[in-house]
């Protein structure tokens, strides 16, 4: 902070450039401390599986030769501990990726609605307890400005959270229409919900509104933050509705370059 320089109250290039300059400053700054705070939540989020490891490589040390049980539920736990520490490993790639996006999509296009078809049925056929309904409101394709795979991993993050968040009531629907330059995609569960106050929050990287039951379920809380840097950096946006206890709507907007009948 001792670097900026002082700013020239003048109508003139210097004090143009001295504000500049600060701006750079105060810009790299915030890039240092959001960067720092992701190592500290890695690290944070990386203790948990590395303690229970280390926990049951002490069980099998002490009673393992002598006892099967505590041989093999060691040996699954710990597999189970490492395959989570893959997934955070992947998925924080998936983020780090993500935040590149806005770069080098230049040559991207995507037919929306084939992907979300596609989508929509292999979690039908994933998922046979649960209910699928799709509203499908667009007369023909819309070619969106975004990576196929993207559009795909957007679709599955929302379709496997309400799976994962609504067993209470075993049903999702999609729906598909436009607005003005936009294609809306809506997810719709009517599982657990999420409460007012953590609704900007469930987009942060790392948070989970319930953490001991999100962790039982595979969840590192980093899907939506994946999915939410992804869509902004194609130029769309995700919005969130939910009621507490009786569901939620993620919807997603992509711009359209194309129409097709
Ligand atoms: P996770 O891997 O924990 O599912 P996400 O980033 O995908 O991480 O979601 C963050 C948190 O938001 C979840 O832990 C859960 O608490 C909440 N959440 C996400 N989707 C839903 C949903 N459809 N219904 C209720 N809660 C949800």
């Amino acid at each position: 902070k001792d670097v900026r320089v002082p700013e020239l109250r003048q109508n003139d290039e210097l004090s143009e450039l001295s504000t500049m300059f600060n701006q750079m400053l105060d810009r790299t700054q915030r890039y240092i401390d959001q960067q720092s705070q992701f190592v500290g939540d890695v690290s944070h989020e990386l203790r948990t599986p590395v303690a229970i490891i280390q926990g049951h490589m002490q069980l099998l040390d002490r009673w393992g030769k002598d006892d099967p049980q505590v041989l093999a539920d060691s040996i699954q736990a710990s597999l189970k501990e490492t395959e989570r520490m893959n997934n955070l490993v992947q998925e924080m790639l998936d983020l780090s990726r993500a935040e590149q996006v806005e770069l080098n999509f230049r040559d991207a296009t995507t037919p929306v609605k084939e992907v979300v078809m596609q989508v929509y049925n292999n979690f039908k056929m994933i998922h046979p307890d649960y209910t699928f309904v799709m509203d499908d409101d667009l007369p023909g394709e819309v070619i969106s400005p975004i990576y196929h795979d993207h559009l795909e991993q957007i679709m599955i993050i929302l379709c496997d959270n309400a799976v994962k968040y609504s067993t209470n009531r075993p049903e999702v629907d999609f729906s598909l229409s436009r607005s003005a330059n936009f294609v809306e995609i809506g997810i719709q569960d009517y599982g657990e919900g999420i409460a007012d106050e953590d609704i900007d929050k469930v987009f942060d990287r790392f948070y989970r509104v319930d953490k001991a039951r999100s962790r039982k379920k595979g969840g590192n809380g980093l899907g939506l933050a994946i999915a939410k840097r992804l869509i902004e950096g194609y130029h769309g946006m995700i919005t969130l509705e939910s009621t507490l206890g009786s569901g939620s709507v993620f919807t997603v907007k992509l711009p359209i370059i194309e129409e097709k009948d």
